[in-house]
């Protein structure tokens, strides 16, 4: 073992080997260096552990591997077959290519971002988007943050910090990801009043908890659940109706605030952006990447006095929107401005998808994988608006089967391609659903589920 031991080559001499010039010119020095050293470490435990020592080639061989694994971003792009159009663990909305382009425009250079150009001189960022909010949504004010759960908790830190919020016990909702609205009102240091029953809260529930010490009542959208059967909660009508009696505002936390009619496309009625300021909400607070489609942002909109407190609280500045989010958000908000965001915006387009459409790209996709010696066939399923909103709601797809022995074995392996395919099991098969795979994916989804059957040459 001792002699194995010895045979190991230090750092400097593998450095010194010439195929390590490419590696060297690749991955700089340092990076290279502690490639070596921990290949090195590795086969030194793996001597004392019996084996014999490795080749120089060898080595040099894993401390490549190492460079690659270790430079390889983690975030990656996947190709999401499962059917769920706002998929919150692949990264919700995919964005409009306006939205991506006014990204990267606003990433290359210096941009306006807070310069007032007429004037020549400091400006806010907060202008950007806000005239844009306005005019869409019918409010007087809006502000952006980093996301929605920032919106929500600014808004009753704000408003509401040391004082009381009323809220109905059927909307103490906990959204994936650890928003729950009673831990975002222990962290804003309002106090939370919660009446009514799980099932049924009134009007009267609600004017009776009302006190000197209420800062304002709280309505949530139950975004990624229903209560079904004998249940009654308080109309937004009402509590606007109320709150006015006590001089109280309402905030509302739609979530996936939708500027669109769902209804048009099958699905149940969500509640607008535009119903919930015109209902007479004093905010309405909303996420910029569930039904919006735009890059992740917390939007709130509505009255300007209130939105003017949020802006001038320290707060807003931790929860500060970046540049590139302004651009990808205001190009976005203008798709619905021109009145063509089923065209544009991609979570519409597959919203909006027709079944014709989707049968179609199955039964191709099919087609190319039977040519390929794998059995593929078609079937009539279900896809899922998802990221939190319209729960229970399906739009009628036609997705892709494979019936391999294992289904989960052939998941792996589609995950583990490049780009990695995420499709989904239901009864002992794996189905891709066409509605969430971007056109331009279709050759790299069927060449990924080539290689994973094992087909590959
Ligand atoms: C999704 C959601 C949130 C959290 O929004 P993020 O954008 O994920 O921070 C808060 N409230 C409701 C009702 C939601 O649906």
């Amino acid at each position: 073992m001792q002699e194995e031991l010895r045979k190991l080559p230090a750092v400097d001499r593998l450095l010194q080997q010439p195929e390590m010039a490419q590696v060297l010119a690749a991955y700089g020095h340092t990076l290279t260096v502690t490639a070596l050293r921990e290949t090195l470490d590795e086969a030194r435990e793996a001597i004392l552990g019996g084996r014999p020592c490795p080749a120089a080639e060898a080595l040099i061989a894993a401390a490549r591997a190492r460079l690659t694994s270790l430079t390889r971003p983690t975030l990656r792009p996947v190709i999401n077959a499962t059917g769920v159009i706002i998929h919150t663990n692949l990264g919700r909305a995919p964005l409009s290519r306006a939205a991506r382009q006014a990204m990267v425009e606003a990433g290359t250079g210096y941009s306006n971002l807070e310069y007032d150009l007429a004037a020549g001189q400091r400006g806010s960022r907060y202008v950007h988007a806000e005239e844009l909010l306005c005019r869409l949504t019918g409010a007087e004010a809006a502000l952006v943050v980093n996301n929605n759960a920032g919106a929500v908790l600014l808004a009753l830190t704000a408003l509401a910090r040391g004082r009381e919020v009323i809220i109905s016990r059927g909307q103490l909702i906990e959204i994936g990801g650890g928003f729950r609205i009673p831990e975002v009102m222990a962290q804003s240091g309002a106090r939370l009043v919660e009446v009514g029953s799980t099932n049924r809260t009134h009007r009267r529930d609600f004017a009776a908890a009302i006190g000197p010490a209420t800062a304002l009542l709280l309505a949530a959208h139950r975004s990624n659940f229903q209560v079904l059967g004998f249940s009654e909660d308080v109309t937004l009508d009402e509590l606007v109706a109320l709150g006015r009696q006590h001089s109280l505002p309402v905030v509302n936390d739609l979530g996936s605030g939708t500027l669109l009619d769902t209804s048009a496309f099958g699905l149940a009625a969500e509640p607008t952006v535009q119903q919930s300021v015109a209902a007479g909400a004093a905010l309405t607070t909303f996420s910029g990447d569930k039904l919006l489609g735009g890059p992740q942002a917390g939007l709130i909109v509505g009255q300007k006095p209130l939105v003017e407190r949020l802006r001038r609280h320290p707060l807003t500045r931790a929860l500060r929107v970046d540049k590139t989010t302004l651009a990808g958000l205001q190009a976005t908000l203008l798709h619905y401005l021109r009145g063509e965001a089923v065209a544009e915006i991609p979570i519409w387009q597959m919203i909006a998808a027709p079944l014709d459409g989707l049968r179609a790209r199955s039964e191709a996709w099919a087609a190319q994988l039977q040519a390929m010696g794998i059995p593929a066939s078609t079937q009539a399923a279900h896809s899922t608006v998802g990221g939190g909103s319209l729960p229970g709601q399906t739009l009628p797809t036609v997705v892709v089967a494979l019936e391999p022995a294992s289904p989960d074995a052939l998941a792996a392996r589609l995950r583990a391609q490049e780009p990695p395919v995420i499709g989904r099991i239901e009864a002992n098969r794996l189905l891709l659903d066409p509605r969430t795979v971007l056109p331009e994916e279709d050759a790299a989804l069927l060449a990924a589920v080539r290689h994973a059957w094992g087909k590959a040459e």
